[in-house]
């Protein structure tokens, strides 16, 4: 084993032509195709020239995160409706911010991506003609969505590894990611390696440290979910966000998070079969006490609301176009405005909705068609919501129990949790970044426009890492590169890391996970789905306050572990800087209630004089969208110099490339790689 040391520390160094930072969908997926591109390119050991580095194997929102059925959303394959990738990239970039040549190449290499899963062996359902069955998500005007079970994105990520396994490429399990090593300037700058600390043999001395050399570099290291308080995604999901940042890439989006119901004890998306059966929600006091049917005070009849909850299972995302009216969004304000009051929300599937005395008792036969049609389709129409869930989706129920939770003899509390970020970095046709050399793939590129069909993400995810590896193979060298000339450079920016942990093992800094806990707290309150410029700019204020602290007064170590609480808690408060001057740029620009937030206004729209402002206790007003925003993206970069660390401009939506050659000289430009050129 090459070593190297620095300062008092003996690091271990590797080489590698490509790492890939992150075993997920995306990561595992990209490692498979980067191997089978060399091989097929006559590398004969492709396998030593690719590695996965990741924090944890068995971590991440594709391994630990589900919903009643996760969905995988594809081109169609009904055998009655024909679809085209023209038509699935314009459902894709529909609610507008979306590249059109992204959206087009996801649409074209969807159905590859798929059958490349059915090959590894995940285990999406077909008819005995060998028909996948799709059906219908939230925004998907088809039926495009299919489901391998609960745990579709765990099952990819399975499947996939098995291939990387069977292929003997290296994963280096325990290896958080904590600097990024550069080398040039502006636009030659290039990202040659990577620092991480291992955690399994981290000690208060030795700080495990690990370099891994490579010429080109895949982050796929997830959304950075740890950044909010209220949220489903799995703990630990810290991502690499602000180390990206701070090397200098660029990202799009950060504004569209998606937001919706989810369990919070055991944290799982509450969308589909569990909100279609239609199971009592109601609210209880901090103790359990006191419980009320909340949401009946703000629909007309029981059928309304209802058929409401029940449209919650495919209108999943908190959708501020879905409040007025009495429509599905209405509840996830409902659900919000009471647990604002400190009060705790239940869904409980072993009563049907009680309402109030002015309503009708719950008789399913009153739901309106939709609802009705949809729970007789599915052999659903029993007299209670645990006997429909369970004939519905026997499996919904059991990925409770395997997590300590039975639904049948426990409400389930749930919240409006941050769940997904549709921004991310910028990315190329190609998923490069805005750094040559580097690429982003799965949640970490921002590929998504301001809404998205639900099980996009995954379908997005596969196809980035099919593009980046496509593009590594045909154009860059597959060598492992020898960057000995950058010595002196490389030497310096080890330098600064060591003295930073160094520094980070004073007596008298912050505690890492106090500055963690306020990071999301803050995030939670400012920059989830309920927005206000005002609000927005005292909490960026407070960010870019807190990520300076960082740097003069470093952290306090009372252990080994708290090395890894200080490296996240640092890079985790420059990504909530980024999050909020992005959301503080955006509302200046007059952006209105979009994607999956409000923005509250004092001369907007009332929900209801009950549904109050917690910071004013007037009655909540909202914006609507700004819709001329949709051809342009809000773009932000790290600049240390800036006030707020970070500077912004508007870029314009890219189009789909509209030419269409003809065969022959298509070929021509396949043979000659110019494919892969602007
Ligand atoms: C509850 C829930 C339900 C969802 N349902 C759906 C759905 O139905 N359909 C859909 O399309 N999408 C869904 N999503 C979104 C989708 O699951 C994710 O976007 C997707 O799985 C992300 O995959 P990924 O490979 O990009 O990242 P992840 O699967 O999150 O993997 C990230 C990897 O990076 C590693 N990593 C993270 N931080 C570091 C670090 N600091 N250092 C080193 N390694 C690090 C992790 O250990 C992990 O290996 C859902 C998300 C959640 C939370």
């Amino acid at each position: 084993m090459e070593t190297q040391e620095i300062g008092n520390q003996t690091i271990k160094v590797h080489h590698y032509n490509t790492v890939i930072i992150g075993a997920g969908a995306a990561g595992m997926n990209c490692a498979v195709h980067l191997y089978e591109f060399m091989t097929d390119k006559g590398i004969e050991d492709a396998q030593n020239r690719i590695a996965v580095v990741t924090a944890g194997l068995a971590s991440g929102a594709s391994r630990m995160s589900g919903s009643d059925k996760q969905t995988y959303y594809k081109m169609g394959t009904s055998c009655e409706m024909a679809d085209s990738a023209e038509e699935f990239a314009e459902s894709l970039a529909a609610a507008g911010c979306c590249h059109g040549d992204l959206a087009l190449a996801e649409a074209i290499g969807s159905l590859r991506e798929f059958y490349h899963l059915v090959q590894a062996g995940v285990p999406f359902p077909h008819d005995s003609m060998g028909s996948y069955i799709g059906y219908k998500t939230d925004n998907d005007p088809y039926e495009r969505a299919t489901s391998a079970g609960p745990k579709t994105s765990k099952d990819m990520s399975e499947c996939l590894e098995e291939q990387v396994r069977r292929y003997g490429i290296q994963i280096h399990d325990h290896n958080e990611v904590a600097q990024f090593l550069t080398v040039g300037d502006k636009d030659s700058k290039r990202i040659i390696g990577i620092a991480t600390i291992d955690k399994k043999t981290l000690t208060s001395n030795d700080y495990a440290l690990n370099i891994y050399y490579c010429r080109n570099l895949v982050l796929a290291a997830g959304g950075p979910g740890e950044l909010y308080q209220t949220s489903v995604y799995p703990k630990g999901q810290v991502g690499i966000h602000g180390i990206a940042f701070k090397a200098g890439l660029s990202a799009e989006n950060l504004t569209e998070s998606q937001f919706g119901l989810a369990s919070i004890k055991f944290r799982w998306n509450v969308s589909g079969s569990y909100c279609q059966v239609i199971p009592r929600i109601f609210s209880t006091d901090s103790d359990g006490g006191n419980e009320r049917e909340f949401l009946a005070d703000f629909f007309p009849t029981m059928s309304k609301m209802a058929t409401n909850i029940f449209l919650k299972g495919y209108q999943w995302p908190f959708d501020p176009q879905r409040i007025e009216n009495l429509q599905s969004s209405l509840i996830d304000v409902l659900v919000f405005n009471e647990t604002q009051k400190g009060r705790l929300v239940f869904m409980d599937f072993l009563h049907n909705p009680l309402g109030n005395d002015s309503m009708k008792e719950f008789d399913i036969e009153d739901l309106e068609p939709e609802a009705y049609e949809y729970l007789k389709k599915t052999g659903a129409v029993k007299s209670m919501p645990i006997e429909r869930l369970f004939a519905m989706n026997p499996l919904a129920i059991e990925i409770y129990k395997e997590n300590g939770i039975d639904l049948y003899s426990e409400p389930l509390e749930i919240a409006v949790c941050a769940q997904h970020n549709n921004g991310g970095f910028a990315v190329d046709k190609w998923w490069q970044s805005n750094i040559p050399h580097t690429f982003v793939i799965g949640e970490m590129a921002g590929t998504h426009g301001i809404k998205r069909p639900g099980g996009s993400a995954l379908n997005a995810g596969q196809v980035g890492g099919l593009r980046a590896a496509e593009y590594i193979v045909n154009v860059y060298d597959l060598d492992t590169p020898d960057y000995s000339d950058e010595h002196a450079r490389i030497n310096q920016q080890l330098g600064w890391f060591a003295t930073t942990l160094d520094k980070y093992g004073s007596s008298s800094g912050l505690v890492g996970k106090e500055v963690i806990r306020r990071i999301q707290s803050r995030m939670t309150a400012s920059a989830a789905h309920v927005r206000e410029l005002n609000d927005a700019r005292k909490a960026l204020a407070e960010a870019v306050k807190d990520y300076k602290k960082i740097q003069y007064e470093g952290f306090k170590l009372e252990n080994a572990e708290d090395i890894i609480t200080a490296v996240r808690a640092e890079h985790l408060a420059l990504t909530s800087v980024a999050y909020l001057k992005a959301i503080v740029e955006l509302l200046k620009q007059g952006s209105g209630s979009r994607g999956s937030h409000l923005v509250l206004a004092d001369d907007g729209m009332e929900i209801h004089p009950d549904v109050t402002n917690k910071a004013t206790g007037k009655p909540l007003k909202f914006k609507p969208e700004n819709e001329a925003l949709r051809n342009s993206i809000l773009r932000i970069k790290c600049d240390p110099q800036a006030t707020d660390l970070f500077t912004c401009e508007n870029i314009s939506v890219r189009d789909a490339p509209a030419d269409k050659k003809a065969f022959e000289p298509a070929w021509h430009d396949y043979r000659e790689g110019k494919i892969y050129g602007n």
